[in-house]
C-alpha cells in the first residue's frame, strides 16, 4: 500500500486548531492496522479558541457578496477534482473502503459545492413578501447568516459529511468549526488545506480533533447552529444540549433501510442495484439497505441470483480501481457485525452468502453477507447493523412489503424495484422514509442535490441538500416598511368603523383570492 503523498498525514496535523502542548491520538488504517498519523487531542479550550477565531473571521465574511463567496468555492471544486488521486488515497487509507466508494465522496463534494455555488445567490436573495396592507406595507424577507456553525461528523464518510455540509453554511455567510470522528480526522484536514488554497479567508473553516463527549459540550455551548451526523443515540444528547442553548440544529441519524422487490421487476437489474445498495462502503453507509422484502413468486429466484452475485464480489484493500468492497473501518464495528450475525444465526437465520471474517485480506475484513429466515426477535431484524449484512424476507404482496418496511422506528432511505415505474412511485409515496429510489440505489436520491435529503422518525431532524440544506444556516429577517397611512384607524374614523372595514375587506378577499 503506497499513498500518493506519504507526507500528508504529518503535515495535515498542523491544520488542527490546538494548543501546541496537546497530547496526540494515533490514527490507524483499518487496511493494515498500522498507525498512519496522529492528531492533537484537543480540549474545551481549543474549541473555544476555534469558535472565537471563526467568529472573528465571520464578521468580514458576512459582508462578502455571495457571488464572490461562490467564486472561492468553485475554485475549491476544481482543487478537489485536481487532487482527487491523493484524496482517494487518504479516504481509502483511513476508512478502508474501496476506491470507487471513496470516489463517491470526492464526486459528492464536487457536485454539492458546484450546486450550491450556482444556486446560493438566488436562494439568499431578498424576497418581496405580501405586506400587511397591500401597496402600503412594503415587506422584504432577508436571509442573514447564523454566525458560527458547528459540524460534528462520523467516520463512515469522512470527506463528504463534514465538507458537503459545511459548504452551504459558508456560502450563506457563516464560519464553521468541524469536529470529525476520532478514527478518521485526516480527510477533512486535507479538504481544509484545499479550501485555504482556493482562497477561503483564514479562520472560516476550523477543525478540532478529539473525543466527541469532551469537545461536544463546549462546541454546542459556543456556536450558533449545530449540524450533526451520527448515531441516533448521540443525536439525542446533542439535541438536548442545543435545546438548552436555544439554538437550532439539524441531525442526520441512523437507519434500518429497506428495499422492496416487486414480482414484475427485472431481477438482473434488481440484484445488481440491491448489491450496490447493501455493500457500498461495506454497508457502513447511513442509507445502505439492510432489509429486502421480495414478492413471493420471485423470492427464491431473487435469493439465488443475489447470493450468487454477492459470493462473486471482489474484496480488496488495495488503493486501485476494481475491487467492489473494502474493509470494515473499526474493530468496534466489526464486533457489532459479528455479534449481530451470531445472534441472528443462533435464533434460526440461514446464511446464504458470506458470513465469515477475512483476516487473510486485512485485520477488519468481513464478507458481504446475505441472510434468510431471520426471526423477528433477532437484533438485526430491527436494529441498525451498519455493516455488510442484509436480511431477505418473502412477502405476499406490495401492501405487506410497505407495512413491514414502515414498521421501524427509523425512516431514512428505501428502494423499490419494479417493471412499472408509475407503480414504483405509488409504492414509494406510501413509504415513511425521507428518500426513496425507484429502480436505482441510493445514488438517485442522494445525488439529486437539488432535493432535500434526510430522515423521518428517529432517523433525523431537518434536511441537507436543496434549499433546506442552505436556508437552515440562515436567520430569516422580515423588514416591513409602512407608507402613507398607519395600520390603525385614520384620524376621524372610529375604531368600530375601522374594524367593520377590515371585516368587509377580509370577506372580499375570501371570495377573490388575489391576495393570501
Ligand atoms: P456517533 O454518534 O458515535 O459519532 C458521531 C460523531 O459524534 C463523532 O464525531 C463523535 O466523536 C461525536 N460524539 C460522540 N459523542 C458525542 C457527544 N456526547 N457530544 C457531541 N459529539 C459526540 O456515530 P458514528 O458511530 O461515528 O457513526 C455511525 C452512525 O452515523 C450510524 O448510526 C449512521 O447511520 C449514522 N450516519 C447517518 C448519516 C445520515 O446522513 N443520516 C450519515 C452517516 C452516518
Amino acid at each position: 500500500m503506497t499513498i500518493t503523498d506519504p507526507a500528508a498525514p504529518a503535515r495535515l496535523t498542523s491544520r488542527v486548531t490546538a494548543s501546541e502542548d496537546r497530547p496526540t491520538m494515533p490514527v490507524h488504517s483499518p487496511l493494515t492496522g498500522a498507525a498512519i498519523g496522529a492528531v492533537p487531542r484537543c480540549t474545551g479550550d481549543d474549541v473555544i479558541t476555534a469558535v472565537r477565531a471563526a467568529r472573528d473571521a465571520h464578521r468580514e465574511w458576512r459582508r462578502v457578496p455571495v457571488p464572490e463567496r461562490a467564486r472561492i468555492l468553485l475554485r475549491f471544486h476544481d482543487a478537489v477534482l485536481d487532487h482527487r488521486a491523493d484524496l482517494l488515497d487518504l479516504v481509502q487509507t483511513e476508512t478502508g473502503k474501496s476506491r470507487y466508494a471513496a470516489f463517491e465522496e470526492v464526486a459528492d463534494v464536487a457536485y454539492v459545492t458546484r450546486y450550491y455555488a450556482h444556486t446560493a445567490a438566488r436562494l439568499l436573495r431578498p424576497k418581496r413578501r405580501h405586506g400587511a396592507l397591500p401597496l402600503l406595507t412594503r415587506t422584504v424577507e432577508y436571509r442573514l447568516p447564523k454566525g458560527v456553525v458547528g459540524l460534528v461528523t462520523p467516520w463512515n464518510y469522512p470527506l463528504t459529511l463534514p465538507v458537503s455540509d459545511a459548504v452551504p453554511a459558508l456560502l450563506a455567510g457563516n464560519a464553521t468549526v468541524v469536529k470529525p470522528a476520532s478514527d478518521t480526522p485526516l480527510s477533512v484536514l486535507r479538504a481544509a488545506e484545499l479550501l485555504d488554497e482556493a482562497g477561503l479567508p483564514p479562520g472560516l473553516f476550523q477543525v478540532v480533533t478529539g473525543s466527541g463527549a469532551e469537545l461536544g459540550p463546549p462546541l454546542i455551548d459556543s456556536v450558533d447552529f449545530v449540524m450533526f451526523t451520527g448515531s441516533t443515540a448521540t443525536g439525542r444528547v446533542i439535541a438536548e444540549r442545543c435545546a438548552r442553548n436555544l439554538i437550532g440544529f439539524s441531525a442526520e441519524l441512523g437507519g434500518k433501510n429497506a428495499a422492496i422487490v416487486l414480482a414484475d421487476a427485472d431481477l438482473g437489474k434488481a440484484v445488481e442495484g440491491v448489491t450496490r445498495s447493501c455493500f457500498a462502503s461495506a454497508g457502513q453507509l447511513c442509507i445502505s439497505i439492510e432489509r429486502v422484502y421480495v414478492e413471493r413468486p420471485v423470492a427464491d429466484r431473487f435469493v439465488e441470483l443475489f447470493a450468487d452475485r454477492v459470493r462473486r464480489m471482489r474484496l480488496s484493500g488495495e488503493l486501485r480501481w476494481g475491487p467492489e468492497m473494502g474493509s470494515i473501518t473499526s474493530a468496534a464495528q466489526l464486533d457489532t457485525v459479528t455479534r449481530q450475525l451470531r445472534d441472528a444465526v443462533g435464533k434460526g437465520a440461514t446464511v446464504v452468502a458470506g458470513g465469515q471474517a477475512r483476516p487473510d485480506l486485512g485485520p477488519l475484513f468481513f464478507e458481504p453477507t446475505v441472510l434468510t429466515d431471520v426471526p423477528g426477535d433477532a437484533t438485526l431484524a430491527r436494529e441498525e447493523t451498519f455493516g455488510p449484512v442484509v436480511a431477505v424476507y418473502p412477502v405476499d404482496d406490495a401492501d405487506e412489503a410497505v407495512e413491514r418496511a414502515n414498521d421501524s422506528r427509523y425512516g431514512l432511505n428505501a428502494d423499490v424495484w419494479t417493471g412499472d415505474p408509475k407503480r414504483g412511485e405509488a409504492v414509494a409515496r406510501r413509504l415513511e422514509f425521507g428518500t426513496v429510489n425507484v429502480n436505482e440505489d441510493y445514488t438517485a436520491s442522494w445525488g439529486s442535490a437539488d432535493a432535500p435529503m434526510g430522515g423521518m422518525k428517529e432517523s433525523g431532524v431537518g434536511r441537507r441538500h436543496g434549499r433546506e440544506g442552505l436556508l437552515k444556516y440562515t436567520e430569516p429577517q422580515t423588514v416591513a416598511v409602512q407608507r402613507l397611512l398607519p395600520i390603525a384607524p385614520p384620524r376621524g374614523v372610529s375604531q368600530a368603523a375601522y374594524a367593520r372595514a377590515l371585516v368587509a375587506w377580509s370577506r372580499l378577499l375570501r371570495r377573490l383570492p388575489i391576495l393570501p
